[in-house]
């Protein structure tokens, strides 16, 4: 079922209305979402991504702005007649009851045409219950049970209905790092075999990144970039996206250009085209930086951290705006050259990958469309 966000907008009064106040929460959300896919929606806290969910849901209604499952307006439908799955941060199962009696539960709750036998209930909830992997815990209540448990059975209760859509908010903020993991894996396998459009909501972007068929990025209840996880990490079209995605985060520099040579500090480090004599912000990706004996940016060399696969570099440079540089040096490029061959009285130089390097505004933070190349 694909689903369009037509102007989408939320304004709350204020606590103090006298005051006047309003928080705008979502402001002119545009988007359809196709039928089938897994949509990351993703920002800082408080940025409007629940208010969005619950806008979808039904449980807000908005100030303006219209929302269509398919072809049809359910703008003015109350939740239970919109066909979707909700599953919440903190799990919310009935404590009374067993993890069968919660996930039978929206299944007795059908009325008139769509009410099941005792057998269909039993076969759904069933169904549910292995595609969570739950089948063997049914007997059990809530108290009984992990954190992880407790989640596939929240979300077990979502989906014995058969959703059209899914709607996820920050479902795995409870749980600890592994089973963070686990649950993110299991939640795309289950979205795929089911083929459920979803939305999944989550202020971490590598949680986003690593699901999503798209992700949203929101800044104040504004939407700053839509696409392909890889398309927005490799494209961002301003600052904020840029630092949001990404760890170890961007590496932002003051910069200037000057003719057609990008300069930070007073090395020159790449060429430019199509923009000249500019103050700029530059973003260097962490894998954007080679060891270079002669490379033209030099930054003071702080320590080599290991990692097994790669080399993290920390460095210095009095113009960048990160407490420190962190650039990630891949196996491929440092076994032509030791990190020693590229240090020279606590200098360490890199030369950087263009495609890596990206340009803003230093006043509006909008990415500059400018073609960056090697010297
Ligand atoms: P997120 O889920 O991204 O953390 P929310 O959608 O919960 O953000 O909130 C977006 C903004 O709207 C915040 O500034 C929040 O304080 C405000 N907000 C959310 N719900 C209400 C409400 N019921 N009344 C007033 N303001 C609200
Ligand atoms: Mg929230």
């Amino acid at each position: 079922m694909k689903v369009v966000l037509e102007n989408l907008t939320k304004i709350f009064p204020g606590r103090d209305r006298k005051k006047g106040e309003k928080v705008v929460a979502v402001s002119h959300f545009n988007f359809e979402i196709p039928d089938g896919k897994l949509i990351g929606l993703l920002g800082p806290s408080g940025c409007g991504k629940s208010t969005t969910l619950n806008l979808i849901s039904g449980l807000v209604k908005p100030t303006e702005g219209r929302i269509f499952f398919g072809e049809d307006d359910v703008t003015e439908l109350p939740p239970e007649n919109r066909g979707i799955g909700l599953v919440f941060q903190n799990y919310a199962l009935y404590p009374h009851l067993t993890v069968r009696q919660n996930i039978l539960f929206p299944l007795q709750n059908l009325k008139g045409k769509d009410k099941l036998s005792k057998e269909e209930m039993d076969r759904k909830v069933m169904e549910a219950a292995k595609l969570v992997q739950i089948d063997e815990l049914m007997e059990r209540r809530p108290r009984e049970l992990s954190g992880g448990q407790q989640q596939r059975v929240a979300i077990a209760r979502a989906m014995v209905k058969m959703p059209k859509v899914l709607l996820l908010d920050e479902p795995l903020s409870n749980l600890d790092a592994r089973l963070r993991l686990k649950t993110r894996e299991e939640i795309r396998r289950i979205q795929q075999e089911t083929k459920i459009t979803t939305i999944f909501v989550t202020h971490d972007q590598e949680e986003a990144m690593s699901i999503s068929d798209m992700i949203v990025v929101m800044k104040e209840g504004v939407v700053h970039q839509i696409g392909r996880p890889q398309e927005v990490y490799d494209s961002p079209v301003n600052l904020f996206v840029a630092k949001f995605l990404g760890t170890p985060p961007i590496n932002v520099f003051q910069g200037t250009i000057r003719g057609d040579r990008l300069y930070i500090g007073g090395d020159a480090v790449l060429s430019v085209d199509g923009v000249c004599d500019k103050e700029v912000y530059v973003g260097v990706r962490p894998e954007g930086f080679v060891l270079q004996k002669e490379g033209a940016f030099g930054c003071h060399l702080n320590r080599v951290e290991v990692m097994g696969r790669d080399i993290s570099v920390v460095s210095a440079h009095k113009e960048c705006f990160n407490e420190t540089v962190r650039s990630i040096i891949g196996t491929e490029t440092r076994s032509d050259i030791g990190i020693d061959h590229a240090v020279q009285d606590g200098i360490v130089r890199f030369s950087l990958i263009p495609h890596k390097v990206f340009l803003f505004d230093r006043e509006t933070e909008e990415r500059i469309e400018a073609e960056v190349r090697s010297l």
